[in-house]
């Protein structure tokens, strides 16, 4: 019988693996670690969760991603039953115990029947059987190359950017204070979204000279062209100019400082808060490839900031993924090699939770084709369904960025009220909508 071959065994290709082994069909994965590294993988194990151990939301009435939780669990996935067997408790959302959760993936694969792991890093666009690439955010150079070559060279190469996180009961509220530019918001909440560090002139210029003599991460040559508008590092904004930074994120306008009336602050750090506890604020605009010594220096010199701890530091990372919308059908297929096809991060989504549920989906879609049904994409009302065709088609191909699962991507439910306050009915209809069409979905293969 024919094989089905994917490389890469991480989020989406470990799920990949598994819906089409359920199906009868024989894979290969095709892994080249512990062989060949990443900066950012720590072992050899398929399904690695490189940095938080995080889910997210598991509500699936509330929440999209949720949602798409629920949706994979509903369709038999091994991301999900081997993240449930290692939950963390974590209030609303899954974390999970990250390394045994990845040698049980690991475990479950090798042990099933139809599926074998291959070790070995593949450098070049096979041209003939059934591929699906899932090589991630850091697709090795060689394999980037030849997608680049057969794709087009704009179609890859992006950097995730990074504002640091500060706890928000570390900052010197003597100094700041909260107000969102002009007073704007309906409410009082909005009107002190922000939080405001101001500077004057001496300390602007000290901060500029220290950014400018901080040490950074170098990229290698050809990375920074993924730069992408309104995502600069602020040390690179502060090399285009000593006052382009107070015309962007550090401008001082709109904002009166209580602690100083009369005085006009000659630039200001703003912060807002990175989640609904209010424990923690990001650093609005200030995503920086600085190393994380020179960051703590450099931002303890922002007034309110001279003690500030931090959550999660600046950086920016390099993300690969494919211009999908111009090049991918909604089955996952390369338009122009539509033997392969791809999924996980490098489609142009976003997180684990997504990755794994384009790797559920594009299993699917192979196996199906393999096994000569036809398999149509899932209802845009589902989550796997809103995501697919987001970025094989929704999405503007010209500003195509990553994309996590949000309501926004949903087909709207006629003759629900709009705002704030209809938000919680809407969302009951879209998830209520979305779980009856994928069990459509699934039942219409059982
Ligand atoms: P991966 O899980 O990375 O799997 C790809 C696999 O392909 C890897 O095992 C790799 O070794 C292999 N591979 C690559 N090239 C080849 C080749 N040529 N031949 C053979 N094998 C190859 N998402 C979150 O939800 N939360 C986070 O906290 C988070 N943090 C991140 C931090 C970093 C530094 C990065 C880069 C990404 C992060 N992401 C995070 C985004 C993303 O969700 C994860 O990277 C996720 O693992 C993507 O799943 P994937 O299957 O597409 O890729």
């Amino acid at each position: 019988t024919e094989r089905l071959h994917i490389i890469g065994g991480g989020l989406a290709g470990s799920e990949a693996a598994w819906q089409a082994a359920q199906m009868g069909v024989p894979v290969t994965i095709h892994e080249m670690r512990p062989k060949v590294g990443t900066f950012a993988h720590q072992s050899g194990d398929l399904a690695e969760m490189v940095c938080s151990n995080s889910f997210r939301s598991d509500d699936s009435e509330q929440n999209a991603v949720g949602l798409l939780h629920w949706e994979m669990r509903a369709a038999g996935g091994i991301i999900m039953a081997t993240a449930d067997k290692h939950r963390l408790p974590a209030g609303g959302a899954l974390a999970v115990d990250r390394e045994p959760f990845a040698a049980s993936v690991t475990a479950a694969l090798k042990a099933h029947p139809l599926i074998e792991v291959s070790y070995e890093e593949v450098t070049e666009l096979p041209t003939s059987g059934h591929w699906i690439i899932a090589t991630g955010p850091l697709t090795s150079d060689a394999l980037s190359a030849a997608i680049a070559k057969a794709t087009g060279a704009d179609a890859l190469a992006f950097f995730d950017a990074i504002a640091p996180i500060v706890y928000s009961d570390s900052i010197n509220m003597d100094v700041a204070w909260m107000q969102s530019r002009y007073d704007k918001g309906e409410s009082e909440e909005e009107q002190k979204a922000y939080l405001n560090c101001p500077m004057d002139e001496t300390q602007y210029n000290a901060f500029i000279d220290a950014l400018l003599a901080a040490d950074k991460t170098e990229f290698r040559e050809g990375e920074t062209a993924g730069y992408f508008d309104g995502c600069l590092p602020i040390e690179v904004m502060a090399e285009r100019g000593r006052e382009t930074l107070r015309f962007g994120p550090m401008k001082p306008v709109g904002l009166t400082n209580p602690h100083a009336p009369d005085v006009k602050a000659h630039a200001v750090v703003q912060l807002r808060y990175d989640n609904a506890l209010g424990t923690l604020m990001n650093m609005v605009g200030f995503q920086t490839k600085m190393k994380y010594a020179a960051q703590k220096e450099v931002f303890s010199m922002i007034p309110g900031l001279e003690e500030a701890s931090f959550a999660r530091l600046g950086g920016i990372h390099r993300n690969s993924f494919i211009n999908s919308p111009t090049l991918l059908d909604n089955q996952l297929r390369l338009k122009s090699m539509p033997h392969i096809r791809f999924a996980g991060q490098i489609t142009g989504v976003e997180g684990y939770v997504e990755s794994a549920g384009m790797g559920l989906l594009a299993g699917r879609l192979a196996a199906a084709e393999m096994l000569g049904q036809s398999l149509a994409a899932p209802a845009p009302e589902t989550a796997t369904g809103a995501l697919v065709t987001h970025i094989t088609g929704g999405a503007d191909a010209k500003t195509f960025q990553p994309m996590n699962v949000n309501f926004g991507l949903f087909p709207l439910v006629e003759g629900l009220k709009s705002g704030r306050r209809g938000r919680k009915d809407r969302y009951q209809a879209y998830t209520d909508r979305a779980k009856a069409l994928w069990k459509d979905w699934l039942d219409a293969q059982a």
